[in-house]
């Protein structure tokens, strides 16, 4: 019987790229035992072994990117510019995480029960096998920087990147073991998230997903069942607050980075901006003006700013949501149309003002390049505008006073907020977690959150000379007395 296929198109023109194999679940089976075998062998390796790899990979990344970006570009539609956002990303957690690995996974001796008597010993257990799930919007990124504190760790990793975007995944993959990690380790399997994506959690020992809060939902329904842990990164609909004192052309400059970063395909990426009003006409204008200079194209350079959507799914949701607003009274402030002269998915970044509650875009993530500016008159109206989404991925905030954006920045329900930044400065800090707050998922990636999830902690304790127990001839009366008595005398002297 002939093999399922996907056909995978490049969103530039619409033809096809290549036919995908679609992994059957003896292929799924065959993965998954390979993945165990070659992980029981890998977690015996060193930590400084499995680094070298991580540093080595690291290299070939950064000099072989011509090539990854062409497939990255190829493959989402996305400009060279946010291609290399992606190769910047890997290269990041890849130096990241080989330079904190060894000491995350030292053991440690914490104090034992009896101090002297009682010897403990934490030993860090990678999980086993990881399946990472990832979308099609950032495909280098979110498949290779989550796996690899995982492999770090001493996992292994199953991938199952989405359809339209797997040779991307399957380059990392390939290259990956050109830099030394042995074969069977991090391993593709394909297949649409609906159809394979419940059985590769039923075989994994931990799931690490990216997409859609609706998803998430059904993933950790699906890991629940199987009590095996998840980190969920989910969606955005990321506020912008500009405040009164903010630096306004920088502000603008940047509001057009976060808005539209690969087509506003991006979880992290600005939707709504709410201006002082103060600074509202200056900003707005500023915005719309260089939101309209941004060049629209396909090359496999860095000659245009903004690229194609992905696939039609997109073009549609980002259309319904302007013809809504629109329908419902909002002003198309730039863009607001499709560019099908440039290509199938083209659609113009797009700024709306008037957005009302009760339109698709005042709640409802869109996640493409449509953004909605309000207009504010204090601070607090900001920030409670700002917390009105049931979301909480990443926010910004602008002002020339830090301290008073950093007191702002705290009040605000997102899991990442950048101050005069848009969202790399929190991003791009890998030494720093980075997720969401309420349905924008309780995962965590980078820092140290990023490789200690994967990993299971066991404590061995050893009781020296004394057991843990009244001596012999005690009575229980007599020991629970001179136990009382340690238990204050450890308080006074302020031991932990
Ligand atoms: P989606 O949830 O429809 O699909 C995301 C991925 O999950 C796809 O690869 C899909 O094949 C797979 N999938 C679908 N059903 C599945 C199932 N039952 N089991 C396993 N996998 C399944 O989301 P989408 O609209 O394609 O992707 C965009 C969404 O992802 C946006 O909401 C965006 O904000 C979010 N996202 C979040 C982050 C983050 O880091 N927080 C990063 C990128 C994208």
């Amino acid at each position: 019987m002939a093999r399922p296929r996907s056909r995978s198109s490049p969103p530039a023109t619409g033809r096809k790229i290549v036919d995908l194999p679609q992994s059957s679940t003896a292929d799924l089976d065959r993965a998954f035992e390979t993945a165990r075998r070659a992980q029981r062998e890998w977690a015996k390796t060193p930590v400084r072994e499995r680094v070298s790899i991580l540093r080595r990979f690291h290299d070939l990344v950064l000099s072989e990117q011509d090539a990854i970006l062409d497939i990255v570009q190829l493959e989402s539609g996305k400009s060279r510019v946010h291609a290399f956002d992606e190769v910047g990303d890997v290269a990041v957690n890849a130096r990241y995480y080989a330079g904190v690995a060894e000491k995350l996974l030292a053991p440690r001796t914490p104090r034992g029960v009896l101090p002297m008597l009682t010897r403990v010993e934490v030993r860090n257990r990678p999980k086993g096998v990881v399946a990472v799930i990832s979308p099609w919007n950032y495909p280098l990124a979110l498949a290779a920087s989550d796996a690899l504190p995982a492999l770090v760790a001493g996992n292994a990793v199953i991938a199952r990147p989405d359809n339209q975007t797997a040779l991307t995944a399957l380059w990392a993959i390939d290259t990956a073991e050109r830099a030394g990690l042995p074969k069977g380790l991090w391993q593709g399997v394909l297949g649409r998230g609906s159809v394979i994506g419940g059985e590769v959690i039923a075989r994994a020992d931990y799931v690490d997903y990216t997409g859609s809060s609706a998803t998430g939902r059904t993933i950790a329904r699906q890991a629940g069942e199987r009590l095996i842990g998840c980190s969920l990164e989910l969606g955005g609909k990321n506020p912008l607050l500009v405040l009164a004192d903010a630096d306004v052309p920088a502000a603008a400059r940047i509001a057009v980075r976060a808005c539209f970063a690969s087509a506003g395909q991006l979880c992290e990426s600005i939707e709504r901006i709410y201006v002082h009003d103060a600074v509202y006409e200056r900003f707005v204008g500023e915005f719309v003006n260089r939101t309209r200079a941004l060049r629209l194209g396909t090359a496999l350079d860095y000659s245009y700013e903004i690229g194609s959507l992905t696939f039609p799914r997109q073009i549609d949701t980002v259309a319904a949501h302007v013809d809504d607003a629109v329908a419902q009274g909002a002003t198309v402030l730039t863009g607001g149309r499709a560019r099908p002269d440039l290509g199938p998915y083209f659609y113009e970044p797009t700024i709306l003002e008037g957005v009302r509650p009760g339109m698709t875009v005042y709640r409802e993530e869109t996640f493409g390049p449509v953004v909605s500016v309000y207009r504010v008159h204090s601070d607090d109206e900001a920030v409670d505008q700002a917390n009105d989404s049931a979301y909480g991925l990443n926010a910004s905030v602008w002002s020339r006073n830090t301290a008073r954006a950093r007191e702002v920045a705290a009040r605000i329900e997102a899991g990442s907020v950048n101050v005069n930044e848009g969202f790399i400065a929190a991003w791009g800090s890998v030494a720093a977690p980075s997720g969401g707050l309420g349905i924008s998922g309780g995962g965590r990636r980078h820092g140290p959150e990023g490789l200690l999830k994967y990993i299971d902690t066991q404590t061995i304790a050893v009781q020296r000379a004394l057991p843990i127990a009244p001596l012999p001839g005690m009575s229980e009366a007599l020991w629970a007395k001179t136990m009382t008595l340690y238990f204050g005398v450890m308080k006074a002297l302020r031991q932990k």
